[in-house]
């Protein structure tokens, strides 16, 4: 499932190719894309229009058509961005097809539809509506204190949770709490603990940015390569552990990885 590196990624792929170009038609492929907006409506909000600039928030990707109306994409679980060339052939999946004057097409590509594409008037707007939080990389320490502090619960679900922190998934939440040398399990950290965490969310999310995203070029001191059963812990050499937590799949050290507060 994309995380905030890879819909970052998406991000500067749109800037890359899609920006500054006048769009010719758009196409729905299939309505189950659309969230809160009617094919046809889409079709008329896009035609003639350019997409200005490419934003990300969290997982969340905004493209401007004018000042009060965004293209708002979610990729989902099997989301894609594809922009096809000359005589390409858009794939089964393609659910919406942005189709540019310059003869060059964006595809929005998403095998089991989990995805989303819809229309806001600002991100801003969207963004309280759906009571998503700050940006993993653009809160600060104070204000991810202030959310964890006090909250009762585990903390691999308070990391997941769109509300508290925008951008983390199952895999760099375990990343995350595998460099700060949290179990996944722990409840009520400390300020210390989660003032690593922190830091650690921060330098999880901008390594794999400094490889585009691209897991197997992760340092080999990183979880991420070694999280498939079996696997060890890079720093130890402990068996990872795999169980469910919160209702998804967590590989911890058990040797390093601590639930108490230390
Ligand atoms: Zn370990």
């Amino acid at each position: 499932m994309p995380e905030l590196p890879e819909v970052e990624m998406a991000r500067r792929y749109l800037q890359d190719t899609s920006l500054h170009q006048t769009i010719l038609s758009a196409r729905i492929r299939d309505e189950r894309i659309l969230s809160g907006v009617t094919a046809s409506r889409m079709e008329q909000a896009l035609t003639g229009r350019q997409f200005e600039c490419a934003m990300r928030h969290g997982k969340r990707l905004f493209l401007k058509l004018r000042d009060d109306l965004w293209l708002t994409l979610h990729l989902g679980l099997t989301g894609r961005l594809i922009c096809l060339k000359n005589s390409q052939d858009e794939s089964k999946h393609t659910r919406l097809l942005v189709i540019f004057e310059n003869g060059s097409r964006l595809a929005f590509d998403d095998p089991r539809i989990f995805g989303e594409a819809g229309l806001a008037e600002s991100p801003r707007l969207f963004l309280e509506e759906r009571k998503i939080g700050p940006d993993a990389l653009q809160q600060d320490l104070n204000g991810f204190l202030e959310s964890m502090l006090g909250r009762r619960g585990l903390i691999k679900p308070a990391l997941l949770n769109q509300r508290i922190v925008a951008g983390l998934g199952n895999l760099y939440a375990d990343e995350a709490l595998f460099q700060a040398g949290i179990c996944p399990r722990a409840r009520s950290l400390s300020v210390e603990q989660l003032t690593a965490l922190f830091s650690s969310i921060q330098e999880t999310l901008k390594a794999s940015l400094a490889v585009n995203a691209d897991l197997e070029k992760l340092p080999g001191s990183c979880l991420l390569p070694h999280r498939h059963p079996g696997g060890r812990c890079p720093l130890d050499g402990a068996l990872l552990s795999r169980e469910k937590i919160g209702g998804r799949t967590s590989y911890y050290c058990p040797t390093h990885q601590k639930t108490n507060k230390s």
